[in-house]
């Protein structure tokens, strides 16, 4: 077979802007010898409603992830979110979800050559060795499984590998921050009996449980009842940005203890104070322009696609200035330093944050950027590819081994 991807890498440099340039020979040596890990990246989104190709090679494009976009950061496995809007799917959770299943599917088949469906740690080391990107799948909202744990396990069967708990919105075993202070919203102090039950089908299965958009109280309530270790798959630290999705330093810890790891989530809001502080305060104007917009849609008998709030969304955050790249290496830093080297990875967010990243970071090519940083910052080789990849690869084991023992010891 013919390796084309050495020119496309050389075509890609010369189209990058000078900035790439920044990125030193002992960066990229570092870069192309590890198994790079992204755990979050909305990018189904846009498969399913702008029949976006993961094969484009569009230069005016703006999403963060194509396979172009991949192979020049050497991601080598991207967990896509399969994240189903609670209000616009009302009724049909589980179909949507199938949906977007579906579209992480075709993409694969689509380019058999460069992408692979992957499962396991098995499969994520195996398409490493074949150069290809290993696409894997997580839930994002247990309110996916409609309260049926079967529905669970029929997801694990068609390749699921992680589930958020829950969303932005409380379901009906796990509060969720994002609605957490908010009336009228029906609480449960945290994870339900069967809440519980269902973390312990998923160390089962064998599938990861996400702590990411959980309320406090869910997260504690999880990581009592967990016998495999957790992941954040897309969460950045409280202390640096006091967001109530991102974690405290005594969640920090607690994963540290549970084996876990987090992810650290780019979006500017959620790494960067001041950053923060700007979105808060244009919040409502920027709530009651996609009000706005959906009220004259609904007007008009249609329903908003994610891509069209998106695009508002974007006009909203290209009024606040990004947040230097350093906001973000800070968070990796800071969860090194509290949780230790080997509880810490990445979560993008990719394509889920309308373009809100900091500088520097306009996509999976950038992501060699990080990993000179960290060298800057005086982090070794190896605990750069522990960041990189290395750590989530160590849980996702460690959840397969679990599950395996947890079946093998299963009463009859
Ligand atoms: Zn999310």
């Amino acid at each position: 077979m013919i390796k084309r991807f050495p020119f496309l890498l050389l075509a890609l440099a010369m189209a990058l802007p000078a900035g790439a340039q920044t990125v030193s020979a002992k960066a990229r040596q570092i870069q192309e010898s590890a198994i790079v890990i992204d755990t979050h990246a909305d990018t189904p989104q846009r498969f399913l409603d702008e029949n976006f190709d993961i094969g484009s090679v569009d230069p005016k494009d703006h999403g963060h992830i194509s396979l172009d976009k991949a192979k020049a950061g050497n991601l080598g496995a991207e967990f896509f979110s399969i994240w189903v809007e609670p209000e616009t799917n009302q009724g049909h959770f589980a179909r949507h979800t199938l949906d977007l299943i579906d579209s992480v599917y075709e993409q694969a088949a689509r380019h058999p050559d460069r992408m692979m469906m992957a499962f396991s740690v098995a499969d994520i080391e195996r398409a490493h060795r074949e150069h290809k990107l290993a696409a894997l799948m997580g839930i994002e909202g247990g309110h996916s499984i409609e309260n049926d744990i079967r529905l669970l396990r029929d997801y694990y069967r068609l390749g699921v590998r992680y589930m958020t708990l829950s969303w932005s919105n409380t379901n009906e075993f796990a509060d969720s921050s994002g609605d957490i202070n908010k009336p009228g919203v029906e609480h449960h102090n945290g994870l339900t009996e069967g809440g519980k039950q269902i973390v312990l089908e998923m160390n089962r299965l064998g599938m990861l449980v996400d702590i990411s958009h959980v309320a406090d109280k869910t997260f504690w309530d999880t990581i009592a009842v967990t016998k495999a270790p957790v992941i954040a798959s897309h969460s950045s630290a409280r202390a640096l940005s006091n967001h109530p999705r991102n974690m405290t330093d005594d969640m920090l810890r607690a994963v540290a203890k549970n084996g876990g790891v987090v992810d650290v989530n780019f979006y500017s809001a959620f790494v960067d104070e001041n950053y923060r502080k700007a979105a808060e305060a244009q919040a409502a104007d920027r709530a009651a322009a996609e009000k706005a917009y959906t009220d004259k849609l609904k007007a008009e008998g249609k329903t908003p696609a994610y891509v069209d709030l998106d695009r508002i969304d974007r006009e909203w955050s290209a009024k606040i200035p990004r947040p230097p790249l350093s906001s973000l290496i800070d968070n990796i830093d800071h969860i090194a330093k509290v949780a230790g080297i080997d509880h810490v990875g990445l979560g993008s967010d990719f394509d889920g944050v309308s373009g809100a990243t900091p500088e520097g970071i306009d996509s999976a090519a950038d992501l060699p950027k990080i990993t000179q940083a960290l060298l800057d910052r005086g982090y070794s080789a190896g605990d750069i590819r522990k960041i990189l990849g290395g750590n989530v690869l160590r849980v996702f084991g460690e959840c397969e081994r679990v599950s395996r023992e947890m079946q093998a010891t299963r009463q009859h």
